[in-house]
């Protein structure tokens, strides 16, 4: 049984659902709703619902991850209720009680955690081009295998400042700031949860494998 008190205290949840009254504005302008099969106005009808039944099967599935987290819902909803920030919690709940696992789209926070996760932690960015090699990436094409070849040359164009102390785009962060980031990740959780995600991928792998 999921722990819906605690689900339900989550300020995330809490705050943002001042009596839903079904509109359907989110929906309505939601833009990934054009892309996919998907209401934020079912998320809430489901929070409002308060059936761990039908929490779970919601937390277990591809849905909660269509939201892009635009926040273009906060702005429009008469009650100003921000589904998007329900669905960031309800992300974090599938995560952390193992539900993401039941999801191809929740199995691919693993490809994320080891990625952008990553890239975050060593070098304060989310994506770098040092990163994106043709070895791991070859979908990226040979303009991108010219790109890297030409790195500086490239960057130049936009005043860039790649991998260099000082200002300027894809400057260097320095180490302090690195720092700063680690403990932010570490001191909320999130190096904890990667890591409970990485164990929950493994585990279910194993289990399959036997
Ligand atoms: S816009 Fe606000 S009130 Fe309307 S359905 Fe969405 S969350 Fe509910
Ligand atoms: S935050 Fe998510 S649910 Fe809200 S409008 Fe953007 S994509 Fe849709």
């Amino acid at each position: 049984m999921i722990p819906m008190d605690e689900i339900y205290a989550d300020p995330r949840i809490r705050e943002n659902m001042n009596a839903c009254i079904n509109c359907g504005v989110c929906t309505a302008l939601c833009p990934a709703a054009d892309y996919y099969d998907y209401e934020p106005r079912y998320v809430e009808r489901i929070i409002l619902m308060r059936n761990a039944d039908a929490l779970e099967e919601l937390m277990s599935s591809d849905y909660i991850w269509y939201c892009g987290q635009c926040m273009s819902c906060k702005a429009r909803c008469p009650r100003q209720n921000a589904p998007g920030t329900v669905i960031s919690a309800l992300r974090y709940w599938s995560q952390k009680l193992g539900l993401f696992i039941r999801s191809p789209k929740g199995r691919q926070q693993l490809i994320i955690k080891q990625n952008i996760g990553k890239n975050i932690y060593e070098l304060g960015y989310c994506v770098h081009p040092s990163r994106l090699t043709m070895e791991e990436h070859p979908e990226q094409g040979p303009v991108w295998q010219w790109i890297l070849n030409n790195l500086e040359k490239v960057h130049a164009l936009v005043d860039g400042n790649i991998d260099k102390n000082g200002p300027g785009p894809m400057r260097k962060i320095p180490e302090e700031s690195l720092q700063e980031i680690r403990s932010i990740l570490e001191g909320t959780g999130a190096i904890d949860l990667w890591n409970q995600i990485e164990m929950e991928v493994i585990n279910t792998d194993n289990d399959q494998n036997c």
